[in-house]
Parts: structure tokens; sequence; C-alpha cells
């Protein structure tokens, strides 16, 4: 139900403290209450977008091209899944472990963990359950993958898909425009938690265990500010918080895929189209999808494309003869979603102005490095090869990505992700593999902050399927 902070006495307690009501706080609070739990979701902003919350957001990029952190994500009931595009994909097993190019992106648990949450979450997020992988039979030393993606055609936002339940469950309690602006601990375990309204109005609440969801940047921010308040009791380890910060960067213009048959276009076969854990060892490479674009536009013959790819080819790939091209083609734009590497200086670090509830803002620091070109380069030249070799058509690559070079406007996907991550140590991570924050007994991360490597697949199915371990971990624990 719909409660008020301040109708609530200083100090209530409660089972689970939930805060940020995005996919990840919004899935935990509610399986927790069906579960019979007295749960408070404490959300920032109201139930629709405001200014005043949208500020809290306001933070500076200091190093990179990224873009504004208060228009890449929203603050309010349902959070960033209210502008979200839809798609949803999970994890490649390969991405759960350390990479040649990516030494420091391993999970502490694998895909088998999440596997079993797989339906469920295709259901929250109201998609089609995504199918296995289907391996093409590409000879040689060449095996591939293909995903199909499975897309919410509308995606709902959380919020509105579960409002009605939210007002009605009598054991879950909404806390709107209530934000979270303190932590206490005593060391090992959360005291109590501060809440604020616009009013300045302020509660403290306890909880047998608290669940931070305040998204990507904001989950690092709030540590890395109560850390400095608790005099460094909070995250005692505090040599990766806020670092290792990542994102997709993309390139929808990475070249052109030409098909011989126009009919083959509408009906190509993949959606998305990923790599096996081999090919990353063998070319050092990060994980990449290349995913066609639906807006595909008929094109005149073209020799020019055959020659260019024929010529572009590096030397692993060479080998192909060249085809004839008399047919028309039909093309599309080439869209290449690379990983980036998890890097110790892409960060999140509290900047010297505030907000209004005295939160130092975020200073954020995003860059790509020569991993992320030569992916780019090699991903799109295995797709060339492979387009050749079944005889499906042709792809004349941008320059950009032939001498990897920058893209001429760097895209990202909002996929705030890392900061918070997931280890088997304190050394190198914030949280263990149950998401609860090392040397702390009743504080949990939930969301793409505890990923320890990005990927290259969406992030907010891997979210869920969190939350909901999370959940029964929870469960578990106090059974
Ligand atoms: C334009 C865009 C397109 C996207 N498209 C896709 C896509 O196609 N597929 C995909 O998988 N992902 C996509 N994403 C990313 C997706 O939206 C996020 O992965 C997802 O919303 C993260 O869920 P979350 O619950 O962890 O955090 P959020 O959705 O960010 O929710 C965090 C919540 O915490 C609240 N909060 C923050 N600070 C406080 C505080 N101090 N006190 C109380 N509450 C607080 C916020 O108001 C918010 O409600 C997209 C994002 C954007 C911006």
């Amino acid at each position: 139900m719909f409660a008020n902070l301040t109708a609530l006495e200083d100090g209530a307690h409660t089972d689970f403290c939930i805060i940020g009501s995005g996919p990840a706080g919004l899935t935990i609070a509610r399986k927790l209450a069906e579960a019979g739990k007295k749960v408070f979701l404490c959300e920032g902003g109201g139930e629709e977008i405001s200014e005043e919350s949208q500020d809290i957001y306001k933070g500076e990029v200091i190093k990179g091209e990224y873009y504004p952190l208060d228009i890449s994500r929203l603050r309010f009931l349902g959070g960033s899944s209210n502008h979200w595009g839809g798609s949803c994909i999970n994890f490649e097993d390969y991405d759960f472990k350390a990479k040649k190019a990516s030494p420091r992106g391993a999970w502490p648990i694998n895909a088998d963990d999440l596997n079993p949450y797989k339906n469920e979450a295709s259901e929250i997020l109201d998609v089609k359950p995504v199918p296995e992988s289907v391996k093409l039979d590409m000879a040689g030393d060449y095996d591939w993958v293909i995903d199909k993606i499975s897309h919410g055609r509308l995606p709902i936002p959380q919020q509105q898909k579960y409002l009605e339940y939210l007002k009605a469950k009598q054991n879950l309690f909404v806390f709107l425009n209530s934000n979270l602006v303190d932590l206490t601990t005593d060391g090992e375990k959360i005291e109590y938690a501060s809440f604020e309204n616009y009013q300045s109005e302020s509660r403290k609440i306890h909880a047998d265990k608290f669940i931070l969801a305040t998204g990507g940047i904001e989950n690092s921010r709030i540590l890395l500010y109560n850390n400095i308040k608790n005099k460094g009791k909070l995250v005692k380890n505090s040599k990766t918080l806020g670092k290792y910060y990542m994102d997709h960067p993309l390139d929808h213009k990475a070249g052109y895929a030409g098909f011989f048959d126009h009919n083959i276009t509408w009906n190509f076969p993949f959606e998305l189209f990923a790599p096996q854990e081999k090919l990353l060892n063998l070319y050092e490479i990060l994980s990449f999808s290349c995913i066609k674009d639906t807006t595909l536009k008929p094109w005149g013959s073209n020799r020019e494309l055959a020659d260019n790819v024929n010529k572009r080819l590096n030397k692993k790939l060479q080998g192909i003869s060249p085809e004839s091209i008399t047919k028309d083609l039909s093309y599309t734009n080439l869209f290449v979603f690379p990983e980036l590497e998890p890097v110790l200086e892409n960060s999140i670090a509290l900047g010297s102005n505030t907000d209004r509830f005295g939160v130092p803002r975020v200073e954020l620091s995003i860059k790509v490095g020569e991993s992320f070109f030569r992916t780019k380069r090699i991903s799109c030249l295995i797709l060339a090869k492979y387009m050749l070799e079944k005889k499906l058509g042709r792809v004349k690559l941008a320059q950009h990505i032939l001498k990897e070079e920058p893209a001429a406007e760097l895209e990202w996907g909002n996929h705030h992700m890392g900061g918070t991550r997931m280890a088997e140590t304190g050394e190198w991570g914030v949280v263990d593999k149950n998401c609860l924050v090392f040397g702390q007994k009743n504080l949990y991360v939930a969301g793409s902050s505890v990923f320890p490597s990005g990927g290259a697949n969406t992030p907010t199915y891997t979210i869920v399927q969190l939350a909901l371990r999370l959940v029964e971990h929870l469960l578990a624990q106090r059974a």
C-alpha cells in the first residue's frame, strides 16, 4: 500500500527495507511481500517524474564522452524502466569468466546460478522466454552462436505493470518521495537508515535487512558517501568501491550489411549474432554482438561492397574467394554492441558539489580503450566472413572501424554497470556472491552495479535474475 513517510513513527522497524523501486528493487519487494514479510519500499521520486527528484541525479562527467547523468536515468517509481528499450537477453556462459582480453572480468557465480530464474524473469519483464543459443554449422576454426533477441515489443514500465498491486498489497509499504540520505553502521550491521522528503522532513527506519537498489550509479554514490560518514566502517576495503564502472558503447554506423536476396533480409537467420568463447580467446577480444538494423532499404548492385570486404579482411580471416555480385542488394546498417573492459580508471567518485540533501554529486570517468576498438574491428570482420561463406551477402565496413578509430559520435546503451562489483573477497569487490556487502551482516546491493563485467547483452534481464536469486537467499536465511 502507498504510505506517507511522515505518518511513520521515527525509528519504525520492518523485516526488509528496500531502497529504490526500479526493476531490481520492485522485484525484491514484491517477492518478499508475497512470502508474507513486512516490507518497506522507499523510493526517492514520486509516482511521476519531477524536477526536484531528477535534480538529485545531476552530476559531472569529468573524463570521457558520456550522456548527462540526469537524462540517462529516471528517478521515480519504476526507475529507468520508465524509458527503457525492452531488449532482454541473458548473458553468455563465458561472460561470467575472465577473458584473455579482460582478466578482471570474472564473476564469482556462473550462468547455472542464474538459469533457474529465466522463466520468472521473462514473465516479470514481459518478454518471451529467451531461447537457447543456436549453433551455426560453420566449419573450421570458427564456431558461431546465434541468439535470438527476446524483445518486449512495447516495453512496459515496471511501475505501470505493478501499480495496482503496489497500492493493494497490505504488508508492502511504498514510501514515495523518501530519499535515502544516511546509512549508519555499528561496524558490522546497519543500525538504521534515514530518509528525507522534499519538505525536509525525515525518519529513521530500522530493519532486519536493508537492500540498496538505487541504480547502477547511485549504489556507488550512496556507499561512497556513507562510508566517509561512517569513517570507513561501511565498506571496510573500499579499494574497488566506485571503480570498474562500465556501459555498452554502441555503434549504429559500423557499416552496411548488403544481402543478395531481398527476401532473406527480412528473414535473416540472426537477430543477434554473438561469438563462441574460443573465438574471443583466439583473437583476444571482448564479447560482442552484431545486430541487424530493422530499417532495411533496397540498394542497387554494387561490386564495391564485395571488393571492400575482401580487401579489408585481416590476415587471419583471409582466403575467401570473391563472389561476383550481379543481383540487387538490400542493405541494413550494421549495429555493433561490444563489451567494455572493466578497468580501475573508469569510475564513479564524489565531487565537491552537493545536492539538496547534502550528498556529494557524482563525478564520472569513462573511457574506451584499445581492446574496445580491436573488438569492434574483429567482430565486424567475423560477421563479414560469415556472410561471405554462407553466400548471404557482403559487408562494407566504415573507415573508423577498420582504422580502429573512434566513431564520429560515441553512443551508449545507458547500461550503468560496475562500481560495487561482486567478488570472492573484499580485496576485489564490494559484495559477495549473495550480494551482501563484505563486512556487513544485513546490507545487500541489487542491480547492475554488482556486475564484475558487462558482456555484450542488455543488463536488465540479468538484474532481475539476480534479484530473484537474492530473494531466495534472503528467505532461506530466515527460515
Ligand atoms: C534510454 C534507456 C534505454 C534502456 N534500454 C534498455 C534495454 O533495452 N534493455 C535493458 O536491459 N536495459 C535497458 N536500459 C537499462 C535499464 O533501464 C536498467 O538496467 C534498469 O532500469 C536498472 O534497474 P535498477 O532497478 O537496478 O535501477 P533503476 O531502474 O535505475 O532504479 C533505481 C531506483 O532507485 C531510486 N533511487 C535512486 N536514488 C535513491 C535514493 N537516494 N533514495 C531512494 N530511492 C532512490 C530511483 O528513483 C529509481 O526508482 C535502458 C536505460 C535507458 C536510460
